[in-house]
């Protein structure tokens, strides 16, 4: 899986990442969006936290990712999830269902100050990329990402990257981070 707080860049590196390691890339804002824009039961529900920068409420999203992640593809290739979880409940349950931490190898936290996740998401354009939207999902994030990664770390996946610079010496931080953890699929 792989974190950080809005702007950090999961999504460039998450879909760079999936693809150079083979694996099927599952980002649940970009499942939301497009359930919202095609009008499913999932995105009438989903619509008022996404553009009020609310996180859509934890159960709805562990069911989410649980179906994504049952098909044999995901099976045969693996997985990377980005932007899930969000919430130390959502890791708890997620790693409860999959039964422990040895279905997962690492939690790629991209580290990035606030100032500048804020320049990046002001300067991106999407829907909820308004100031007042992008300051809210920034300080949800600030209060939901400590007891996130302390339960990661407690479980020896957390795997921190400067999120600093240009995109392809991010990637390569990455790579070099990830070396030790990749013995399950290398
Ligand atoms: P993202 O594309 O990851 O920035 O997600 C966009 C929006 O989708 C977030 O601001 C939330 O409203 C919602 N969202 C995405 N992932 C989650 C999650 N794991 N838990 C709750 N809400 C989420």
């Amino acid at each position: 899986m792989i974190l950080g707080r809005p702007g950090a860049g999961k999504g460039t590196q998450g879909v760079r990442l999936a693809r150079h390691l083979g694996l099927v890339h599952f980002s649940t804002g970009a499942i939301l969006r497009r359930a919202i824009g095609a009008d499913t039961d999932l995105g009438r529900l989903a619509r008022p936290f996404v553009e009020a920068g609310e996180l859509v409420p934890d159960e709805v999203m562990v069911d989410l990712v649980e179906h994504a992640l049952a098909t044999p593809e995901v099976v045969e290739s693996g997985y990377l999830l980005d932007g899930f979880p969000r919430t130390a409940e959502q890791a708890t349950a997620f790693l409860a269902r999959r039964a422990g931490t040895g279905s997962l190898d690492a939690a790629i936290d991209i580290d990035l100050p606030a100032d500048e996740a804020r320049r990046r998401l002001l300067g991106r354009g999407r829907n909820d990329d308004t100031p007042e939207v992008v300051d809210h999902r920034l300080a949800v994030d600030a209060e939901e990402s400590g007891p996130l990664r302390a339960l990661l770390q407690r479980d020896g996946l957390l795997v921190p990257v400067d999120g600093r610079g240009d995109e392809d010496d991010v990637f390569a931080r990455i790579l070099t981070a990830l070396d030790p953890h990749r013995s399950r699929r290398s």
